[in-house]
This record gives C-alpha cells, sequence and structure tokens, in this order.
C-alpha cells in the first residue's frame, strides 16, 4: 500500500480536498486503484446531527454513513462508493477507544491520546487501505489546530513505521498578495515551520493562488521549505473545480507524486490514461 497524506495550512476552505481528489483522480487515470480516507478532527460522531446551515447539507452514502460533502468529491472524482469507514472522526475513534477500555480490552492500562487514541486512528487508515495501491488521506482543519493533534502525531508515527517510498506528505497552502501584486510565502513558511514541529517535513507543497505561482515564488516556497523547486506546484483558481485535475496534471503533479512512490514503471503511458 502507499499512501498520500494531505494537510492544510494557513486557512481552511481552501481547496485542500479537491487537490486530493484531483491527485487521488490522476493516480487512478494512470491504471491505480485509489481510495481516500477524510479524516475530520470533530468530537461529533457523523456529520448527521450537524446544522445543515453551519456545515452543508449532510452528505448519504450507500451504507446510510451521514458525512461531509467533501466524501461527495471523492466518490465523484474517484468513481467509487465509499462507506462511513471511510469517513474518520475523532468521535468515532474516541467511541471506539472508551468501548474498548470498558470491556477491558487495554487489561489495566492508563489509557491515553498516545498510543491508543493514535493507534485507532492508524488502524483505521489502513482497513480502508486495505487491497488498494494507493489511498490519499485528507486531514480536514488546519494544521496547527488543538483538535488536528492527535492525527498528526499518527502521520507521524505511519512515517515512521512504513517504508519511505510508501508515504508522502502534501502540503496545501494559501498564498496571497501584496496591496503590490507580489506572492507572498510567509504564511506558508510559518504552516511548513509549525508542522515540522510537531516533526512532518512535507514532500510536496501545492499553492492555492488567483494565479498559477511564479517561477520566483516556487523557488522561495522550496528554499525556506526545505524541498526541491520542482516539489512546490501550483493550484490557481478555476472556473470549474472539474478542471482542476488537468491544471495539477499541466504542472507535473502526477508524474512527480508518482516518481516519488515508486510507481512510475507500473503507470500507464500517458496516451493511454
Ligand atoms: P478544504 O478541503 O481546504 O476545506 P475544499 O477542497 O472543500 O477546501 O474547497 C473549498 C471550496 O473552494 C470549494 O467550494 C471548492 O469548490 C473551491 N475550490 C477548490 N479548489 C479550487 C480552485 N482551484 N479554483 C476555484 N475554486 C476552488
Amino acid at each position: 500500500n502507499k499512501f498520500v497524506f494531505v494537510t492544510g495550512g494557513v486557512m481552511s476552505g481552501l481547496g485542500k480536498g479537491i487537490t486530493a481528489a484531483s491527485t487521488g483522480r490522476l493516480l487512478s487515470n494512470a491504471g491505480f486503484d485509489v481510495t481516500a480516507v477524510k479524516v475530520d478532527p470533530y468530537l461529533n460522531v457523523d456529520a448527521g446531527t450537524m446544522n445543515p446551515f453551519q456545515h452543508g447539507e449532510v452528505y448519504v452514502l450507500k451504507d446510510g454513513g451521514e458525512v461531509d460533502l467533501d466524501l461527495g468529491n471523492y466518490e465523484r472524482f474517484l468513481d467509487i462508493d465509499m462507506t462511513s469507514k471511510h469517513n474518520v472522526t475523532t468521535g468515532k475513534v474516541y467511541q471506539s477507544v472508551i468501548e474498548k477500555e470498558r470491556s477491558g480490552d487495554y487489561l489495566g492500562k492508563t489509557v491515553q491520546v498516545i498510543p491508543h487514541v493514535t493507534n485507532d486512528i492508524k488502524r483505521r487508515i489502513r482497513e480502508v487501505a486495505e487491497g488498494s495501491d494507493v489511498c490519499i488521506i485528507e486531514v480536514g482543519g488546519t494544521v496547527g489546530d488543538i483538535e488536528g493533534m492527535p492525527y498528526l502525531e499518527a502521520l507521524r508515527q505511519f512515517a515512521h513505521e512504513e517504508d519511505e517510498d510508501d508515504i508522502l506528505f502534501v502540503h496545501v497552502t494559501l498564498v496571497p498578495y501584496s496591496k503590490n501584486g507580489e506572492q507572498k510565502t510567509k504564511p506558508t513558511q510559518h504552516s511548513v515551520k509549525e508542522l515540522r514541529s510537531i516533526g512532518l517535513q512535507p514532500d510536496i507543497l501545492v499553492g492555492r493562488a488567483d494565479d498559477p505561482l511564479d517561477p520566483q515564488t516556487k523557488e522561495k516556497i522550496a528554499l525556506f521549505c526545505d524541498v526541491p523547486t520542482d516539489a512546490v506546484f501550483s493550484n490557481p483558481d478555476v472556473e470549474d473545480i472539474y478542471q482542476v485535475p488537468l491544471v495539477v496534471e499541466d504542472e507535473g503533479l502526477d508524474e512527480y507524486v508518482m516518481e516519488r512512490l515508486d510507481l512510475s514503471d507500473r503507470a500507464l503511458p500517458k496516451d493511454e490514461r
């Protein structure tokens, strides 16, 4: 199994989910069996009790699972059916950890976030990934959120447990403009610093901006975030989100991901995708 983890920096509603789904789509076009997990770090067990005015309509899956609208993007982009297992929430994780505690499964141990909660998170991700070539895991929220911490720690452990070429960290950030129209990289630098402070080094950075990133912007992000310049990709605003896979394909994101995951040899030739 290969795992692609997608985190977001600076703010939510950035296009992290669309970036993750687009990456998945391109890998699936290249002939790989792709699945996805959406992590929602809230304490609700599922989206069924959430106010639609605050959160958007509840998306109902084939198995009756009530989830975030994002899961719909994955089903449409990847052309797969998801179940409630594909949506990991803090509510579900804690519910099962507490149930295990009550039934004595932990044999008298002190039940803790590390390792019990993080183990449950990793177990859920591996369970969904089982049988697929690539599993895309989108961590909802923004790096630095208290709610997201156990997930990021689980990701750090994942990187430690899996082979280097089976894991990829993609960080999607906002690249805003200054008053004089310059693309600013400081928010990206800060969110990567935050990631690194908890032991995660992104392999790929995707900059969301109105326009494609300038070459100088890419170089600056590469230098300050410690990635090669060709690991920095643009995801500019488009009219229609179904164009995003094409835009990031033009940028070469799919080729780079496959190269890093050692999948290039198994990918379909470009003209057969
Ligand atoms: P996040 O996962 O970061 O919260 P989403 O992927 O759900 O963000 O996207 C947030 C909103 O931005 C959605 O309404 C989506 O349609 C829109 N969006 C995402 N990417 C782009 C893009 N490249 N151009 C224009 N709109 C986009």
